[in-house]
């Protein structure tokens, strides 16, 4: 069997990280070396390793990732500004093999569109 990625050690809690929301599909926490001044990392606790694996079955799991990426650009007052990226596959820069969900917000450089 392939080794825990370290998000899967995060989720498991071997790996002390203050979740900033939990529920039954999912973790937030905070990235832990940040690109912008609020960069949240949203990450199912079904280890996926990337989007492109991602099954018909997995749906309901997907939707709910883009809900609580929109619920946490509420809670963080950033709705009206916020990008969303998912890296998918090492040439892509994947470095952490474990889907999730970049939500990056108060960097000008990142609001492209003018
Ligand atoms: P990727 O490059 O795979 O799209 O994103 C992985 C992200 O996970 C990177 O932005 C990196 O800073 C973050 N990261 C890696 N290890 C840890 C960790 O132990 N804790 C947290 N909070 N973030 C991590």
């Amino acid at each position: 069997m392939a080794s825990k990625t370290i998000f899967q050690k995060i989720i498991e809690k071997e790996i002390p990280s203050e979740f900033i929301y939990e529920d039954d599909l999912c973790i937030v926490i905070n990235d832990i070396n940040p690109q912008a001044p609020l960069h949240l990392l949203i990450i199912p606790k079904k280890p996926l390793s990337k989007l492109s694996d991602a099954q018909e079955k997995d749906l309901n799991l997907l939707g709910h990732l883009m809900l609580v990426a929109g619920n946490m650009s509420r809670k963080f007052n950033v709705e009206d500004a916020f990008n969303i990226v998912i890296n998918n596959g090492e040439k892509a820069g994947q470095t952490v093999f474990h889907l999730h969900i970049h939500l990056l917000a108060g960097n000008k450089k990142l609001n492209l569109p003018k």
